[in-house]
């Protein structure tokens, strides 16, 4: 007697046990799957919280739903764009475009509607909201380039840390598709460009110190309205048919008698071989080069000198 009622004692204390460690481990793994990116993990916690998955909903989808999205990027703060009006398991996934989004901003890649990724290329002309951003920097009023001549691209790039990034980017309007197009195949091909925001995020009050300081942050841009480098003429840059892509790795290099660069920038010493091997630089054999020249672009990597290894044109008259 004594001994069976010390059995159901212990019974009562091991399945306390067990619903102890079981309830923990859900909670570790749920945890770990925020931090691991594994999702399938959540589903514990929504069996845990009676909840589950739903209809043809994938383990992926339920646990997407169930927590938030910061989550879901390997622990890192990412932006959440699930569409607040729905239901929690109704909300939509995948966003449906970057307005609003601003430039910049890392997406996690369970937003992004990777097989159609067109939807995130977009060309509008200059709105008053990008007008009051670049008017008085890159932009004013002038007899070369009017604003109707130019548009505003939203578009994707993986960044160097292969994060899917928003860029921007404002071209002349006669080169608006190519450049959509290019950056479009460029992302499919996850190349990677560390930053693509309008100059004027860098505006120091000066043009070619703005330009300086775009270059420095390792920027890559297109429209700015002002004289090329070095000298007094009007840059391709100021008609908008110009992109420079990724310039730290790729300087410019304007070499005086005695071989040495005339305009000096962060790093500079470490591009200037460009059979090194180095990450990101930009030589015929690569498919930032290709694209672009399957476009009709030139590339300043094929001067004589000065060798302007970030720089694509393509000049339309
Ligand atoms: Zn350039």
């Amino acid at each position: 007697m004594r001994k069976s009622q010390r059995k159901k004692r212990t019974g009562k204390k091991g399945r306390f046990f067990i619903t102890v460690l079981l309830v923990s481990a859900a909670v570790f793994m749920c945890v770990w799957s925020g931090l691991t990116g594994w999702p399938d993990a959540c589903i514990i916690s929504e069996i845990v919280k009676g909840g589950g998955r739903r209809g043809n909903e994938s383990p992926e989808t339920a646990g997407q739903a169930a927590m938030p999205a910061w989550l879901f990027d390997g622990g890192r703060m990412a932006f959440d764009f699930d569409n607040g009006s729905e239901g929690a398991y109704q909300s939509s996934l995948k966003i449906e475009n970057t307005t609003g989004v601003e430039a910049g901003t890392v997406l996690s890649s369970g937003k992004i509607d990777i097989g159609a990724p067109e939807k995130y290329f977009t060309i509008q002309e200059i709105d008053d909201n990008i007008f009051k951003n670049v008017n008085g920097k890159s932009y004013h009023e002038n007899g070369d380039i009017s604003l109707n001549e130019l548009r505003y691209l939203k578009l994707l790039h993986y960044n160097y840390e292969h994060e899917i990034q928003v860029g921007e980017l404002i071209v002349n309007e006669k080169i608006a598709e190519d450049c959509r197009n290019i950056f479009r195949e460029l992302f499919e091909q996850e190349y990677e460009i560390q930053s693509m925001r309008l100059v004027d995020n860098y505006w120091t009050g000066d043009s070619g110190e703005t330009d300086k300081n775009s270059i420095e942050h390792n920027n890559t841009s297109a429209f700015h309205y002002r004289v090329i480098t070095g000298g007094a003429a009007l840059s391709e840059h100021a008609l908008g048919y110009a992109v420079d892509v990724n310039p730290l790795q790729n300087p410019y290099v304007n070499l005086d008698r005695d071989g040495n660069p005339t305009q000096y920038y962060k790093d500079m010493e470490l591009y200037l071989d460009r059979t090194s091997g180095a990450g990101h630089m930009i030589t015929s054999e690569d498919i930032c080069y290709q694209t672009f020249i399957k476009y009709g672009f030139s590339w300043g990597g094929d001067w004589e000198n000065p060798k302007d290894y970030q720089h694509f044109e393509k000049k339309i008259e």
